[in-house]
Order: C-alpha cells, then sequence, then structure tokens
C-alpha cells in the first residue's frame, strides 16, 4: 500500500501548486477540467478513507473553480479540514500564494 504520508505532501504540492498557477479567468475547457481532477480524487486516490472522506467534504463544500484566488482558497480550507482531521495546525490561506506560487520552494 502506499505510504499515506508522503502521498499527501506529494498529491498537495501537485494540487496547491495547479490552483497557483490556475488562470486568473479561465476558459470553459479549463474550468471542466479542474473539475474533473477534483473529482476524480475520491474516485481514485489510493488511500481509500482519505478518498472517502475528501468525497463527503467536496459534497458539502463543492469545487469553486472560478479562478485562481477563489480556487487557491476553496483548496486551503479543504487541505485545512484535513488538518484538523488529523490534529495538524491550520494554515493561514492568505498565505497560500507565499507558499505555493511567490515564495521559496521546498
Ligand atoms: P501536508 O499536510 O502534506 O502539507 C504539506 C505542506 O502544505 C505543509 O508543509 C504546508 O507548507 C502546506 N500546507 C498545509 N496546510 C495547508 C493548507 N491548508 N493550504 C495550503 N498549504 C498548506 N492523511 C491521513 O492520515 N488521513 C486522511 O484522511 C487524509 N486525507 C487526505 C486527503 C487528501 C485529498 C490528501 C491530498 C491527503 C490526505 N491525507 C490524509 C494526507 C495528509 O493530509 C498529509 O499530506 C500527510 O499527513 C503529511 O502531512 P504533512 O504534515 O507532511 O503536511
Amino acid at each position: 500500500p502506499p505510504d499515506v504520508e508522503q502521498l499527501g505532501r506529494a498529491t498537495w504540492t501537485f494540487l496547491h501548486t495547479t490552483a497557483a498557477y490556475y488562470p486568473e479567468r479561465p476558459t470553459p475547457t479549463q474550468r471542466a477540467n479542474m473539475l474533473m481532477l477534483i473529482r476524480a480524487l475520491p474516485v481514485l486516490y489510493p488511500c481509500t478513507h482519505c478518498a472517502d472522506d475528501f468525497g463527503e467534504d467536496i459534497k458539502v463544500n463543492p469545487p469553486d473553480v472560478s479562478g485562481r484566488v477563489a480556487l487557491s482558497r476553496w483548496l486551503c480550507e479543504r487541505h485545512n479540514q484535513v488538518n484538523k482531521k488529523l490534529r495538524k495546525d491550520e494554515f493561514d490561506c492568505t498565505k497560500t500564494d507565499e507558499r505555493w506560487r511567490d515564495g521559496p520552494n521546498d
């Protein structure tokens, strides 16, 4: 089975970075594909209980793919939901660009 921690770090890196560089004004095609990418996670993410909980969360909090700012915030809030469940520190969602776009990456 996959290492859930390493998989999680890699996946959040991919998702937050993709959101940080998502267009300000995405085309309908870009929006549709982002929606598919997000909706694929509950179906395909290879940590079943993670996938199930994420699926429940996005039912209550549907993805906002209208533009990079809204998407980055939405994703930050979803990640914070997981942080809360795992009793990790909450991330300041005003700092997503600094972390994932402008700032130095690790
Ligand atoms: P991560 O939580 O992986 O975060 C990586 C980096 O992202 C942090 O160092 C920080 O710089 C930044 N960051 C942190 N919070 C935010 C935020 N809110 N917004 C933007 N950037 C942020 N693990 C489980 O054990 N159980 C689960 O149910 C579970 N569900 C998951 C669901 C999904 C969709 C994903 C992608 C992962 C899930 N994970 C789950 C994995 C878990 O979220 C962590 O990735 C893993 O525990 C490693 O944590 P970490 O402390 O290294 O940092």
